[in-house]
């Protein structure tokens, strides 16, 4: 299920009418491999990117960039990544902000007071929040994942960010599209020109789930059966990155500023951490956004 060649470009996805999505690039700087969005990086307002496992000092069942406090990992491991991945962007810990994430749809604004939070110890972090926005610049919003999908919003236009991690339990909630309220209310962002990102997660190759989960969604989108594909009685195959797609642009992100990568994870377990494909013991990869600038 690899989809890039050797070019930059990794990644492209085609959904319903035909319309092409521009993937993630694959960047390699020094030894740590990072995935970032082409539209972003375009606007010229922020640092950002998805990390991978490779290019840390953590070994094991964590081997190597692992960048969560919560797994198990020796927290000075965890320390260490977090700094050369922060140094890269230009940034450090002091500046980093992080949520304890529960699976929800609770949106945290961060404003310059929450400037290093969760950012050396997992202590700190801000409580239940599985997403982050801001428009206050010098500040890297980070999140953690090992198959959830990543969400990734910039807002050109009144330069905010966001991120938002979505499970399968906050993709039923809608946190995409609570990401995208907070934004408008505290920011004013507009949904014409806002970009979204969907980062890559588990893919419908590798993410069977049972008739409680399609029920969930059964009940609460009326366009569910794109998202499932039936393999055996009570077992579907869940389509979590599309699913997020489909909220998005039902929400009123245009379609051609939504970004999608469809590397899965599990797949690419060479490359990721994959809760699914390491049984439950292993790492986390980041998502990081920083507007430019000082605050
Ligand atoms: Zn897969």
């Amino acid at each position: 299920m690899y989809h890039y060649s050797a070019g930059d470009i990794i990644t492209s996805k085609v959904y319903g009418e035909g319309l092409k999505h521009m993937g993630f690039v694959r960047k390699q700087i020094d030894d740590i491999l990072i995935f970032t969005i082409p539209s972003f990086t375009e606007t010229g307002l922020v640092k950002h990117g998805f990390t991978s496992r490779r290019g840390g000092v953590s070994f094991g069942d964590y081997s190597s960039l692992n960048l969560a406090f919560h797994v198990g990992d020796d927290p000075d491991c965890v320390r260490e990544n977090r700094n050369k991945v922060l140094s890269m962007l230009g940034s450090s810990p002091d500046r980093l902000v992080a949520g304890s994430q529960v699976h929800g749809n609770r949106v945290h604004v961060v404003t310059v007071k929450d400037k290093g939070k969760g950012g050396a110890s997992l202590d700190t972090a801000i409580t239940g929040t599985d997403a982050l926005i801001t428009n206050s610049p010098g500040i890297v919003l980070s999140s953690y994942y090992a198959d959830c999908v990543p969400l990734f919003f910039l807002d050109p236009e009144h330069k905010a960010i966001g991120l938002a991690h979505a499970g399968w339990k906050g993709t039923v909630q809608e946190i995409g599209v609570h990401t995208l309220r907070a934004m408008s209310e505290n920011f004013g962002t507009g949904l014409d020109c806002c970009l979204a990102a969907v980062g890559p997660s588990i893919g419908p190759c590798c993410y069977q789930v049972d008739s409680h989960v399609y029920q969930r969604f059964a009940e609460r989108f009326d366009y569910h059966k794109v998202l499932f594909e039936k393999e055996e009685e009570d077992k579907w195959k869940l389509n979590l990155q599309r699913a997020n797609y489909e909220q998005l642009l039902r929400a009123g992100i245009r379609s051609d500023n939504i970004t999608v990568s469809s590397l899965c994870t599990a797949c690419c377990h060479d490359i990721f951490f994959s809760y699914r494909k390491d049984r439950g013991k292993t790492g986390r990869q980041a998502s990081l956004i920083m507007l430019a600038g000082e605050s």
